[in-house]
Parts: structure tokens; sequence; C-alpha cells
């Protein structure tokens, strides 16, 4: 579905990717696993045409989308949660949502999906007309990611959906990610916490100083010693 090759990056003159190679096949849940600074955010936003393209390719479903502009690209079908919550602070939550339905199609299509996402996250819809900055940040999270399904992707990237959450609302909102590629929703999932991450992948990649420098199933990945000394702790 999503094939990245040779990608290399850099903001300014400091290199930060070098040379990414990966794949994403229709129905999986990828993690993208790193550090801080590792690169993964810069991944994504090459992917969304946040950040232009400047070596390497990527095609999405047989398309190259490297000179394509972000709003094509979330047309052709792929969506990105950014890290950090970043929710329209003065919008209800309700105005939220509608703003992810971005596309001619998506809009058309709003009241059903809007039932969709509320089924996901009961809060949202209890919470529909309150302001989005009244939400604790667990739910803000959900917010979000309701917000990128509002635009029905086929492709949702995740960035660091666990960062700052309590283990209890972490797990609520994996449990409800693990669900998509059932409803036909491919996901990217960029992570620190590689066990959570894992838990819920088909395969992962392990990226360091922007070098892939793993790569397997979550049962490799999970056994592996680096993973398991560099980013699980044990
Ligand atoms: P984190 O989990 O901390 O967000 P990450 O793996 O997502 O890390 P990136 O955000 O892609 O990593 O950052 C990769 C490198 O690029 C880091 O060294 C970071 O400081 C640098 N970087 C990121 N954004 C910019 C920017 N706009 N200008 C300059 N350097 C940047």
């Amino acid at each position: 579905m999503l094939n990245i090759n040779d990608l290399s990056a850099a903001y300014g003159v400091i290199p930060v990717l070098h040379g990414v190679n990966l794949e994403v096949h229709q129905g999986e849940i990828v993690a993208l696993l790193g550090g801080n600074g590792a690169g993964k955010t810069t991944v994504l936003n090459n992917i969304s045409a946040v950040m232009p393209i400047k070596t390497g390719s990527i095609s999405f479903m047989g398309t190259e989308i490297k000179n394509l502009s972000s709003d094509k690209i979330v047309q052709l079908g792929i969506s990105q949660i950014p890290e950090g919550r970043k929710i329209f602070t003065y919008l209800t939550v309700k105005e939220n949502l509608l703003m992810g339905a971005c596309t001619p199609r998506a809009w058309k299509q709003r009241k059903k999906t809007l039932d969709k996402v509320c089924a996901l996250f009961p809060i949202l819809k209890e919470r529909s007309s309150q302001r989005a900055s009244l939400m604790s940040g667990g739910e803000q999270q959900m917010l979000v990611i309701a917000r990128g399904l509002m635009a029905q992707p086929k492709l949702l990237m995740i960035d660091e959906p666990s960062l700052g959450l309590s283990p209890l609302i972490m797990s609520q909102i994996y449990n409800v990610i693990r669900t998509f590629p059932a409803d036909g929703i491919t996901v990217l999932l960029s992570e620190q916490n590689a066990l959570y991450a894992l838990e819920i992948a088909d395969r992962g990649y392990v990226l360091q100083d922007g070098h892939i420098v793993l790569e397997g199933t979550n049962d490799f990945l999970l056994n592996n010693e680096l993973v398991k000394k560099a980013y699980i702790g044990m």
C-alpha cells in the first residue's frame, strides 16, 4: 500500500533521515519505533507532504506521491494525527471533528462518520458541545484520532498517541486503534513506547539517528535484545 524508497531528509544542512526504506501492506498495523529525535515525525511529515521530499520516493497504492500537496494526499486516503494532540482549542468537540471531514467526499458523509467515531469514543458524543480545551489529555488524544478518521482515510498515521497518558487511558486508546484494520483502515504508528506499539502491531521498524536499524514481525522485535534493552527497559 505504502512504499518508501531511499528517503533522506535534512533540516537546513543537518541531515535527519538517511536512506529510509519502509513498506506498509493493506490491512496491517506497522509500528515505527525510535527514541526522541530519531526521525519518526520527519518520516510521517514526508509522507503527508508537510515537509517536501528532497531525496527518495514514496508511492501510495501505486501512485507516486512525492510531488503532491498535502490536500491531494488526504484526498488519496492518507491522514496524519500529529504528535502532541493539536486540537482547535476555541472550537467545540463537534466542530473539531467536522474540521477533519475536509475532503468533498468526507464532508458529504460527515453525519455517518460522526456517528461512527462517537461510537468508538463515546466521550466525544457526551462532550460534543463543550470547548475542546476543557477535555483531559486522554480525551483530547481520542478527539484528534477521531478527527483524523473523519477524513475517511485508507491509511492512518498516528504520531506518538501514548505521549503523556496514563497506562489506563493508553490501553483504552490502543484497544480502539487495534480495531481499525477490520474496518478497512491500515495504520502506521509512530511510537517511543515499543511495548504498547508491538502489542497491537503486525510488524515494526526501528529508527535510530535517521537509519532503519531493525525490522521484523512483532514477535521478532519483542524478543530482540536491542529492542528489549533500548526501548522496553528489560
Ligand atoms: P520525537 O519522538 O522526540 O518527536 P522523532 O523521532 O519524531 O522524535 P523528529 O521530530 O523527526 O524525531 O526529529 C528528528 C531530528 O530532526 C531531531 O534531531 C530534531 O531535533 C530535528 N528536527 C525536527 N524538526 C526540526 C525543525 N523544524 N528544524 C530543525 N530540526 C528539526
